[in-house]
Formats: structure tokens, sequence, C-alpha cells
């Protein structure tokens, strides 16, 4: 595309990059990368350096790179209508395809999808939804949102209140009022170690039921959670943890959110992470996978529960007032429409349980006994190494040292991209659905090195 000799220095000049360190960067302290292409699992820089991607960009391109099924339908769409809006009854032949190949694969008690365009701006819509819900069904009170600490649901002002990480509420004045945080799922890291899986599973559902019970269960309205936790460290819940959950939500008429934006079109092996640990949700967010990130689009799919109580709100207040100009985008639709099919053509969701299961065993056989690995965790397609200080007592590494960044820089020389996850010393791996076992041996082959170089 541009060739141009300043095109780095334009860079630190002028771009603001979402998370990074904003300083470094613009001093030419931390590092830069301008990609220029991709094809299946490895994508390719300005310099040549070709890298196998097993963080499918940020766990999105699940078909993989270059798929050309799915610019071709983007192409097309842009030539034959680029845009027009979905307000008052509008649509495309994309996007109302697409719904219907959304609803086709989501939950039976599902009902309905409302197009957006990031996980963020869809669960913002989700939280509106759950409030106009409590407005029409008459309990005004019924309002706060509980989520989860490392939850990670966006960085807007809701979403970034509803993610459970401290570096996207400092300074900026979150989480705000209406959101309340409960114990993460993440038995690794259990408050007393002697606890068994089932003890610590028994501690979430208790301190769950006791925040609902000093907040008083009238004033909360929902629980948002990912089906397993991304972004906070890439973890798989104990065994029984969404059994002892959602019958408390149940017991206290608290609505359940889906958060699956990762887990969403088969990163699990199951095309939803609620079909793979029998949720039902109220609501579920969608959005990565939706497109593989061709283009940006996001959904939030309403239960049928929920959606009749927004058709009498319309009835009783007229149309919904809540829309994007770019909802339901009929290019996003376009690559969704393609992704989608291509999903089912190219067998991904039981490719991710195939070689996802591989993957993580073989990540688990090469490390396990590594002195400073703590845990190998995976679950279909997704899979976390959790650096330790000390395995015996479970010491972590103090944060400031950046270990598991200092191991993510050497295996990106060796040309693999995994991800140091924002909270702990955790290497985090997203590879598309579409990774072989081959693809897989080399991502393991290359952390293990990577670990014994930095660590020994
Ligand atoms: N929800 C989850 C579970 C996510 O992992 C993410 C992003 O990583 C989001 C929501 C926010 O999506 P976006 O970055 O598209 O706003």
């Amino acid at each position: 595309m541009l060739k141009n000799d300043m095109l780095e220095q334009w860079d630190r000049d002028n771009f603001f990059h979402p998370s990074t360190h904003l300083a470094q960067f613009a001093r030419g302290e931390a590092p830069q990368r301008v990609v220029k292409g991709g094809q299946g699992s490895f994508i390719e820089d300005r310099e040549g350096n070709r890298l196998l991607d097993a963080f499918a960009g940020l766990y999105c391109v699940n078909v993989g790179y270059g798929r050309t099924e799915i610019a071709e339908a983007i192409a097309e769409q842009a030539r034959e209508l680029a845009y027009y809006h979905a307000y008052v009854g509008h649509g495309t032949e994309a996007s109302i395809t697409l719904a219907k190949m959304v609803m086709d694969r989501a939950p039976d008690h599902m009902s309905k999808v409302y197009f957006g365009l990031s996980g963020s701006d869809a669960n913002e819509t989700n939280i509106k939804l759950v409030w106009y819900y409590n407005n029409i069904l008459g309990r005004p009170e019924k309002k706060k949102i509980i989520s989860r600490w490392r939850g990670y649901h966006g960085s807007g002002l809701m979403t970034g209140s509803l993610t459970g990480l401290g570096l996207f509420h400092n300074k900026f004045d979150l989480p705000l009022d209406a959101v309340l945080h409960t114990e993460a799922p993440y038995y690794f890291r259990r408050p007393d170690l002697d606890m068994s899986e089932a003890d610590f599973v028994a501690h979430c559902a208790s301190e769950l039921e006791a925040l609902i019970e000093r907040e008083g269960p009238e004033t909360i309205a929902a629980f948002i959670g990912e089906p397993v936790m991304g972004t906070g460290g890439i973890v798989p819940p104990p065994a029984g943890y969404w059994e002892a959950i959602q019958p408390i939500l149940e017991k206290h008429d608290i609505l359940l959110i889906a958060d699956e934006v990762v887990t969403g079109f088969g990163r699990l092996g199951s095309m939803f992470g609620s079909d793979h640990y029998g949720l039902k949700p109220d609501l579920i967010t969608i959005a990565k996978g939706l497109t593989s990130a061709y283009a940006p689009l996001s959904g939030s799919i309403v239960s049928d529960r929920m959606w009749k109580v927004l058709e009498q709100g319309t009835d009783e207040n007229g149309p919904i007032g809540h829309g994007w100009t770019y909802s339901a985008h009929p290019i996003g639709a376009a690559a969704g429409v393609a992704n989608l099919k291509l999903i089912d053509e190219m067998n991904l969701v039981q490719n991710a349980a195939e070689v996802g299961g591989y993957f993580t065993a073989a990540m688990t056989e090469a490390l396990l006994e590594h002195p400073h690995v703590g845990e190998v965790r995976g679950e279909g397609m997704l899979c976390a190494v959790e650096l330790v200080a000390d395995k015996g007592a479970r010491t972590f590494y103090d944060p400031a040292g950046k270990t598991a960044g200092a191991v993510v820089a050497e295996m990106v020389k060796e040309g693999v991209i995994s991800r140091a996850m924002p909270q702990g010393d955790i290497l985090g791996f997203a590879p598309p659905l579409s990774l072989s076992r081959e693809e897989a041996d080399q991502i393991v082959a290359t952390t293990a090195k990577a670990i014994r170089t930095v660590l020994g």
C-alpha cells in the first residue's frame, strides 16, 4: 500500500494508540510494529518479518487472515450499497440475512439480535436494555449491575466500570456507582491454598449471595460474566461454577448477561459458551468472532422474556430511543455473513475443540514441570500459562518486573506472537480457530524455549 519512509516517524508524532504507554511511545522508547499483510495464522510486518499470531489479533481473527471469501463479500457490498441505516425498520439484504444466521446459531430461548460495532458498545446497549426492562416492569430501583473482578467488558464509561481490572479504572474515576464487583472464579488464585475446587465454588457463590443481600436484591438488576474469563487471565471456571451461580440469580430475579465477545462463534469448541456451560442468559454480547474482525460489528442477542417487555415498552412509550448511525452497517453485515459461512465450511468449531485440546495438552506436557510455571489452563482454542516466582508457595512475581512481558518479547524474536495479559504474569494464547497441529507445536516449542531463556 503506502510506500513511505516517514511512516514510523508519522506514527510516533500523530497516532494516539489504544492501550499503549503514550509517553514512551512518543519518545521512541516503546516498540512499534507496522503490520502489512496476513495469511492463515501468520501476519507480516513492514520489515518483512513473518509472525505466527497466536493471539489472532485480539482474539478476533477466528477464521485466520487473508480469507478472500470475506474480502470479496465486503467489496461486493461496498460496490452495491456501502451504507444505509437501520432506523425505523430499514435493513439490507446483508443485515437481515446475518440476523437470521445469528439467531439460527444462538440458544433456543433467544429472540432477536441488535447490531452495534464493538464489544464495548454492545455491552453499553445491554445495560440500557436492562434498565429499560426494569423501568417498564415498574421497578425503577432495580438497576445495579454485578460484574466480577478481572472480568473484561470494554473500556467505555459503563463498560469500563463493568471491567474489573484496575488499569481500566485508575485515574478515570471508574467504576461508576451502579456497578459492583464480586469474586473472580479463578481457582489458581483462590484466597486459601487449602480450598478444594468445590469449596472455592461455594465461596464464590456465598460471596455473591452476601453482596446481593448487603445491597438488597430489589436493587440488583443484572449479573454480567464471560463464560471463560478472557483478558483477566484466560481462566476457565472451576467445575460447577455456573451451576452454583445461576440459581442465585434466578432466586433474586437478576438477569444474566453472558459476554460472549471472545467465546461466541466457536472459540470454546462449541458455537456459544452458553451452550458449553449450560447458561441460560437474558442477553448475549457478541463481537469479534461475528466477523472475524474483517469489519467492525457487534451484537446484543435478546431473550424471549426480555423481548416481550421491550415490545411492551414501545407499545407504551413509542419507538425505542437507542441506535447508532452505524448499527448493522452493511459492510460489517456482509463480512459477518461470509464469515459465518466460512466457519461452517471450514468446520472451525470442531477444529477449535480438537486442535485447541491438543494445543493445551501439548503446552501442559512441555511446561508443567518448569519451576516457574504455576499453571497451564485452557478451554477450546484458549490457553494460558501462569508464571510464578515460587511454585510450592504459589507466590507471584512483582508486577514491576514484567516477567510475562519479557517472555512475550523473547517469543516475538522467535517468530510467535502471544500476549502478556494485563494483570499478573500470564501468557495468553488465542490463535485463529483454523490453527493446525503443526502450528500448535511451533507455538508450544517457542513458548518453552522463551521461558527457559528468560527464567532459566
Ligand atoms: N467483552 C469482552 C469479553 C472482551 O474481551 C472485549 C474485548 O476484548 C470486549 C467486551 C470489548 O470489545 P471491544 O474492544 O470491541 O469494545
